[in-house]
Order: C-alpha cells, then structure tokens, then sequence
C-alpha cells in the first residue's frame, strides 16, 4: 500500500497519467501471463505513449476551431467531379503541407465547399497536423484589433507557426481599406511560409471587390496562385438538392426560385493560372 502511494506520486509528478492509471491492471495480467519485466515496462510506455499521441490529436482538434460536424466521413463524395476526387486524394496525404501549397475552393453558395475543406482539415489534424479555422471577417476583425493595440506582428507570428490557416468565405466586401490592408498582410506573410485554404463564392474575376484596387488583387491573387490546389465545385446546393429529393418522396414543398441558378455564376475559369 506505502509502495503504491509512492509509485502513484512518482508517475504523478513524472506526468505520466496513463500509467498511472493502468499499472495494477498489467501488474495482474503480467502476472497472470507471466510476462518478463521488460514486457511488462513495455506495455506500461506503450499505452502511456497512445494516450500522449490521442492527448495531442485532441488539443489540435481543439485548437482549430474547425465544426465539429463537417468532416469527410459524413461528406457525400458521390457528387464530386472524377477530377475533385483525384485532388481530395493527392491533398489528404497533407504534403501539400510540406510544400507549403494553398488551397482555393470556387463554387457558388451551398455547393459544399466549406464542409469539403473542413473536412479536409480534420483529417489532417488526426494526422497530426496543426490547422485553424476561420472565417474571413473574424479574422479580419482579430487582425484589426492586434493592429489597433500594436500587436499586428505578434498576432502574424503566432499565426506563422500553424501548418494552414483555413479562412471561409473570403469575399464578404470589406467594408475599409483597413481591413483589406490587414488581410493582404496575412497573405503576404504567409506565402511560401505556410499554407492558405480558402473558400469563396467569388471568382478571382470580382475580387477587386475585396482588395479595392488591381494592384492589390493582382499582387494577392498571384501570391495565392502560385502554389496551390483550386478545387472548382461546380456544383449546385446540396440542401436544396436534397430537398427536392425529398419532396419527391414526401411532397415537401421547395421554392423554386430560390435555387442554384440565382447564386453568383460557380468557379473562375482556371484556364489563365494552371
Ligand atoms: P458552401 O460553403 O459551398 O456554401 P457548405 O459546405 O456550407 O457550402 O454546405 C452547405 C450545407 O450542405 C452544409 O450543411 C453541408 O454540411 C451540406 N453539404 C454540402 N455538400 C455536402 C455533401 N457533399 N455531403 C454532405 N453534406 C453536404
Ligand atoms: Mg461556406
């Protein structure tokens, strides 16, 4: 009994909870199946080890900030292009990471575009990988308080050691040239130096209306462009889509006129930058 408050001291002060938690139980099955010291010290790392790596996925995840409900496993990858297929593939790997590629998903609203990326990342946390998920007027109004308080390079820095930084919906009109200007800032800082994901309603053709004028655009688009993966979904809204699926079965009613067809017109032509 005076040994066990000792040893649970020891691995408290140690840090090591699994073990703490599991060594009377491989003590009996030790025991019981007569396993060497070395098997038994074995066992004790190893599970202590599984719990760290799991302790590390979870606070990723956490970190995040991604929902927790978009994730690949209850994506319908049925309605994805042969092509998106084929990009989802080579990107799950993550070494786009390594290579410090971005990622640029076009489609028009309800296409999928924010589930398919967060999904994306997901996966790429539970490989380890350190991520964040934002939206891009959160972040822009994160950005410009870090400026107005004089900590723009510190928020920079911090945001320089994540792997990617997933920012959704870019293309909300800025509504000051400040806020534009923080945002050009997190991009040029982060080319060829991390990853961007980012996902728009908006064809590169409109995003004068987010930069304000063609030198900025163009300076931001080429940054983007230069290294990256465009994922085009053309693709109508899956919500309506099932919808309609549904009404055909039930008689749910769904309003035409608030289809597809009246969001802005899919994806930028890649042909000019691929
Ligand atoms: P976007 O970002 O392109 O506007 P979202 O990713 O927000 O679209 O998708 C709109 C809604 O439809 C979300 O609730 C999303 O989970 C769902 N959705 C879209 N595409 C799929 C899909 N292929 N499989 C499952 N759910 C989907
Ligand atoms: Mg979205």
């Amino acid at each position: 009994m005076e040994a066990q408050t000792q040893l649970n001291r020891y691995l408290r002060e140690l840090g090591l909870p699994a073990m703490r938690e599991c060594y009377a139980e491989v003590a009996r099955q030790a025991t019981q199946e007569t396993l060497s010291y070395e098997q038994f010290l074995l066992e004790l790392a190893r599970r202590e080890a599984v719990a760290r790596g799991e302790r590390r996925i979870e606070r990723l995840r956490q970190e995040s900030r991604l929902p927790h409900a978009k994730r690949l496993e209850n994506f319908d990858g049925g309605r994805l292009s042969p092509k998106l297929r084929q990009q989802m593939a080579a990107l799950r790997d993550g070494s786009f990471l390594d290579r410090n590629e971005n990622v640029l998903a076009f489609g028009p609203p309800g296409s999928g575009k924010t589930h398919l990326v967060c999904g994306l990342c997901h996966a790429l946390v539970e490989a380890g990988r350190h991520v964040l998920y934002t939206t891009s007027s959160l972040l822009v109004q994160e950005l410009l308080i870090a400026k107005r308080e004089l900590k723009l390079s510190a928020a920079l820095k911090k945001l320089r050691r994540l792997e990617a930084v997933l920012i959704d919906d870019l293309g909300y009109v800025q509504q000051s040239r400040e806020e534009m200007e923080v945002l050009f800032t997190l991009l040029a800082d982060r080319y060829e130096a991390g990853s961007v994901l980012i996902t728009s309603n908006l064809p590169f053709s409109q995003w004068e209306g987010i930069f304000k004028d063609p030198m900025t655009t163009a300076a931001a688009i080429d940054r983007l462009v230069h290294h990256s993966v465009i994922l085009e979904m053309n693709l109508g809204s899956y919500r309506m889509e099932q919808a309609k699926q549904g009404s055909g079965r039930d008689g749910t009613r769904v309003p035409e006129e608030t289809g597809p067809t009246d969001a802005p017109k899919a994806a930028p032509s890649t042909s000019n930058v691929t």
